[in-house]
């Protein structure tokens, strides 16, 4: 079968025949039909992550979005069946530590990662198998569309994950995103659900005129505002809750310094090779006026159901995310045009032969 291969760092990926997967006996095969295509993707392709041991190894076949259909289920596994249509979140999780039994699996401690780890081959190919299938595969409920579930990716379910669980927005909360690519926009769209008003931020214009069709009340482009967090002040009197939705010092910054007291930023965006994960922030501002510095990555398969709900509530609409559907051999050049922030919205895989 077809599969992107990672073969070295920051070269052309490659689109090669692999060895067709088979289900371990807790596990199941897959037959993808969907898969987004994420900014993690492309920091695996970049090498990123060395400087806290989360380099995805030579040789993986990423995808780390996918929606797809059992085709294969090993003997041990309980809740599905052939046939099945589901969601694999990206962080494949044990389902027995002490992370998972408090109900954390996005931060289990024997996680691997889909896509990314050397034992879970992703989904940018036409199968692909779910390690632990009763704790890492979600059925779909009906009427959510494979793209739809595939633009949740690691996006939507981060970003739900981040402004309901991490910070618990609520009606009449202000919340400042930054960065508009595909976390930022969901970000955008659930901060507006959950109540809040949100404003966005972006040095680009399209993307923030998507933010505004998500339900930013207000958008910021920073390279046109003077100072960002001064702009949030005069809009919304400075924002309860920050999202750096990007990943770097700048806006990382920007996020923190838009909060007024007693807010709370929540970073979802990993760092580039500028940062290597290290940002200063202004402590005794934090100190000072009462703010909390939060992270937050993924979203528990058991919470699904919660974003199921509010799908089906018709208050959020992850496919309105997506900008394009694309081949697998398009997967390399799409790729590539992150590195000049040349996509805007979310692009998903839809053919896989
Ligand atoms: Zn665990
Ligand atoms: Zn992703």
């Amino acid at each position: 079968m077809r599969a992107v291969v990672l073969e070295e760092y920051g070269e052309p990926l490659s689109v090669r025949d692999v060895t067709v997967p088979t289900a371990d006996p807790d596990g199941v095969v897959v037959e993808t039909e969907a898969c987004g295509v994420c900014r993690s993707d492309w920091h695996a392709w970049q090498g990123h992550g060395d400087w806290v041991d989360d380099r995805v190894p030579l040789g993986q076949i990423l995808g780390h979005e996918p929606v797809g259909v059992v085709r294969e289920v090993g003997d041990e596994v309980d809740t599905l069946a052939v046939g099945d249509r589901v969601v694999v979140p990206f962080n494949l999780a044990d389902g027995t530590c002490p992370a998972c039994r408090r109900g954390r699996a996005n931060y289990c401690e024997g996680a691997t990662a889909l896509g990314f780890g050397p034992d879970a081959p992703g989904a940018f190919a036409e199968s692909f198998p779910v390690p632990r299938a009763d704790v890492n595969a979600v059925p779909l409920p009906d009427g959510v569309s494979s793209v739809a579930a595939a633009s949740l990716g690691c996006r939507f379910v981060t970003a739900f994950e981040a402004l309901d669980a991490v910070a618990d927005v609520g009606d009449g909360d202000r919340v400042v995103v930054v960065g508009c690519g595909g976390v930022g926009l969901s970000a955008v769209q659930v901060a507006s659900a959950l109540g809040g008003t949100v404003v966005a931020v972006d040095v680009r214009d399209d993307p923030l005129s998507m933010a505004a069709e998500m339900g930013a009340a207000e958008t910021v482009n920073a390279d046109d505002a003077a100072d960002v967090p001064t702009r949030v002040a005069e809009l919304v009197g400075g924002a309860d809750v920050s999202v750096d939705a990007l990943g770097s010092a700048e806006t990382c910054r920007t996020a923190v310094d838009s909060l007024a007291s007693g807010g709370t930023h929540v970073q979802v965006g990993l760092t580039g090779d500028d940062d290597r994960g290290e940002i200063p922030l202004p402590m005794d501002a934090v100190v000072q006026r009462g703010i909390s510095v939060r992270g937050s990555r993924g979203m528990p398969p058991a919470r699904y159901d919660d974003l199921f709900r509010l799908i089906a509530s018709g208050c959020v609409d992850p496919e309105a995310l997506v900008s394009a559907t694309v081949a697998l051999s398009d997967v390399p050049d799409r790729l590539a045009a992150m590195s000049e922030f040349d996509t805007v919205g979310v692009e998903v895989v839809t053919e896989f032969s």
